[in-house]
């Protein structure tokens, strides 16, 4: 599953930061996940506290917070968020065979934002 290569990344990265903080222990784990990164944000969480097992973020309380996708839309350029109601509850894979854009309705759009899984911040003892 990727979700769990993606998990092991982040784990790394939390763990380095936190090394490099002398922490004794990571408390929070703050995620920003683009809505286009294809990942399911429970499967991704569960991976996490897998990888996480056995390590200082072993506890750590984990936020996820989806970030909308930005297109680009070729037809009459418009820039900017797809907008969608109630982006939890939707299902990811779907919607990027009908990504229209919410100006003009064209299908000739171009996804410019909302790929990336950064960790926004840690908490952590030290
Ligand atoms: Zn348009």
């Amino acid at each position: 599953m990727h979700e769990f290569s993606t998990a092991q990344m982040i784990i790394n990265t939390v763990i380095k930061v936190a090394e490099e903080n002398n922490a004794k222990q990571v408390t929070e784990i703050n995620l920003e996940l683009g809505e286009f990164t294809l990942l399911n944000p429970e499967y991704l969480k569960f991976g996490l506290k897998v990888v996480a097992e056995g390590t200082i973020a072993d506890r750590a309380n984990i936020n996820i917070t989806i970030k909308p996708g930005v297109i680009h839309c070729l037809e009459c350029g418009y820039e900017g968020e797809t907008k969608r109601e109630n982006l939890e509850s939707v299902p990811h894979i779907p919607q990027l065979l009908s990504l229209k854009c919410p100006m003009c309705g064209s299908n000739a759009t171009k996804i410019i934002g909302g790929r990336e899984c950064t960790v926004k911040n840690i908490q952590i003892i030290t």
